[in-house]
């Protein structure tokens, strides 16, 4: 699921609004762009020299557009995205990392890390701590530093233009520019991509980061929202894609009239794909595992879409004993692709993730605690939305005009290629991704 209907932490605020009062406070500097009226605020006690910033003309910028199928750029929908991707370096192998959802798949790209080590698996987690079910979305959940961050310590100048209220929230003042929603952010949670690419092109023109992070989240918000039938959920899909791709030529045509186009790369991807679920295609487990007179009364499960994380919350030692038994009724659940232990090595997902990790089938989804608490046809999480987009554009001499890579790229490659392409070390340990220039 997209939507941010979890609990916050009883000390946490809702994102935008903890923004709001960081500014109110003077904790940063709100300057705003005088042609757009958009905000944007810059950290406090910017070092002059930073703000400055080294003599490197070369540029990155990341465009995620959320929730798009790789299928859907060669739809014919997507001329402009589809001329990045030819002119540049494509990565028809690439996919989305588990568990498939934006919040973690944002924060791999970032880091280069898989979630064990940056402390975020998922959209919604189960906070023993709190008790309660709650979304990832605040600044001290993501534990491992960022390239946001670490380019910053260079004296390299960053920004981050994201549509999302989570992202704006778990990011938080990373980014020595930030973009400020708020004023025009309806209930929604999400910016329409017209006002992101407009905030996107005034912070390249106001402040000219040498990173500047950007999500895109309409061809993601028209996959979830619709609800009134297949035809009108793909007519949806299609004028989102129309659009942000009109959008994205935009932002070529600008980096190619200001003269940055030769110095700079441009990384789309997506973050996740998506997947539609007929209404009687809806698994919920807390029933079944409810009927368990063992596990009655003592789990929890974080529903995200394509994926139930469960939690044992009984006594530690009856931990592996509890595994066992909620992978076996969850297997039995009609739409169940598969539930593993969470510790199994490939997952990579850390504790916060639960204890045992469920995947529907393609076609279905979660709904939990119960049948009713996700509505959303279109979902993600599960290894049906695994692949994604991948290609890296750019006028600057380091990417190969009409390149197809072979390699299976991966979201936590994001990091290592802007990393490598700024001459940054990778971080203590080692990146969990590796550069696709
Ligand atoms: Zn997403």
């Amino acid at each position: 699921m997209c939507e941010p209907s979890t609990p916050r932490r009883t000390d946490g605020q809702a994102p935008f609004d903890r923004g709001l009062g960081e500014i109110r406070a003077g904790r940063r500097t709100v300057l705003t762009a005088a042609a757009s009226g958009l905000a944007f605020s810059t950290l406090a006690g910017l070092d002059p020299a930073v703000a400055a910033g080294p003599a490197t003309r070369k540029r990155a910028y990341v465009l995620v557009v959320d929730g798009c199928r790789p299928e859907e750029i060669d739809s014919g929908l997507t001329p402009h995205l589809l001329a990045l991707r030819e002119g540049g370096v494509h990565h028809p192998r690439a996919t989305s990392m588990p568990v498939m959802e934006t919040i973690p798949n944002h924060t791999m790209m970032m880091t280069g890390v898989r979630p064990d080590r940056s402390g975020v698996p998922a959209n919604a987690v189960y906070d023993r701590e709190l008790g309660d079910v709650r979304t990832l979305d605040q600044p001290s959940d993501l534990r491992f530093p960022t390239v946001i961050e670490r380019l910053n310590r260079r004296g390299l100048r960053t920004g981050t233009v994201l549509s999302k209220e989570y992202l704006y929230g778990i990011f938080g003042e990373r980014a020595t520019h930030r973009w400020e929603p708020f004023p025009i952010v309806p209930i929604s949670g999400h910016a329409p991509d017209e006002f992101t690419m407009r905030a996107t092109l005034d912070m390249v023109e106001t402040f000219d980061p040498h990173l500047v992070f950007v999500n895109l989240g309409d061809v993601d918000r028209l996959g979830h929202t619709d609800l009134t039938g297949p035809t009108t959920l793909e007519v949806a899909r299609r004028l989102a894609l129309v659009n942000t791709d009109r959008l994205v030529g935009d932002f070529v045509a600008e980096l190619k009239s200001s003269g940055r186009w030769e110095h700079s790369i441009v990384i789309v991807l997506a973050d996740h794909s998506m997947d539609w679920s007929y209404p009687d295609r809806i698994v919920s487990l807390q029933g079944p595992l409810s009927e368990d007179p063992f596990l009655a009364g003592r789990f929890a499960i974080a529903d995200n879409g394509g994926a139930d994380l469960v939690y044992w919350t009984g006594p530690r030692a009856q931990r592996d004993k509890a595994v066992r038994r909620i992978r076996r009724i969850a297997a039995d659940v009609p739409g169940v692709l598969k539930a593993w232990d969470r510790r199994a090595d490939w997952l990579r997902l850390g504790p916060e993730s639960g204890d045992v990790v469920v995947f529907c089938q393609a076609g279905w989804r979660f709904s939990d605690p119960d049948v009713f608490s996700n509505p959303i046809p279109g979902n993600h999480g599960h290894p049906a939305t695994r692949a994604i987009p991948f290609f890296i554009g750019g006028g600057h001499r380091s990417v190969t005009p009409g390149k197809v890579s072979p390699r299976h790229a991966r979201t936590t490659d994001v990091a290592p290629t802007v990393g490598a392409f700024f001459g940054l070390k990778p971080p203590r340990g080692g990146y969990d991704g590796r550069s696709r220039l």
